[in-house]
């Protein structure tokens, strides 16, 4: 896959639109969700131009790796819910219907987050 330069993220990276910041690094930068599905749900990309978890996986330096699980464990503790428990999903590929085509993982938390997915017939 090619990477989108305009996609929203980038925008948001290249300060183009604002976002709701919580956290931010030579590697990574965190900001609120604008449609929460927890009462804390955090989105954490990298800075560089990875599609999604696979291009990261397959593509990112040992370092932006690093950087990008560290930021997670921040944004958890930052926000308190390194104290109650969290969800961090990544969506990647059709099947997961991710919508922003750059990479993000979403931390969830702040209640109980339900089922890890949705039963077929709510599908
Ligand atoms: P996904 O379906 O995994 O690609 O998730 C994309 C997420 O980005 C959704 O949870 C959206 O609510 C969120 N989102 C879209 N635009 C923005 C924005 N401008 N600021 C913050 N979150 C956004």
């Amino acid at each position: 896959m090619t990477y989108d330069t305009k996609n929203i993220f980038a925008k948001i990276l290249r300060g183009e639109i604002p976002c709701q910041k919580i956290d931010e690094d030579e590697h990574t930068l965190s900001f609120a969700d604008i449609n929460p599905q927890a009462p804390v749900h955090i989105l954490v990309i990298p800075k560089g131009a990875y599609c999604d978890w696979a291009d990261f996986a397959a593509n990112a330096s040992a370092v932006e790796m690093a950087a990008f699980t560290k930021a997670i464990h921040r944004v958890a503790k930052l926000t308190g819910i390194s104290k109650t428990g969290y969800r961090v999903i990544s969506n990647t590929g059709l099947d997961s219907h991710q919508e922003v085509p750059h990479l993000h993982m979403h931390v969830l938390g702040g209640a109980p987050v339900g089922p890890l997915v949705l039963a077929k017939s709510q599908l």
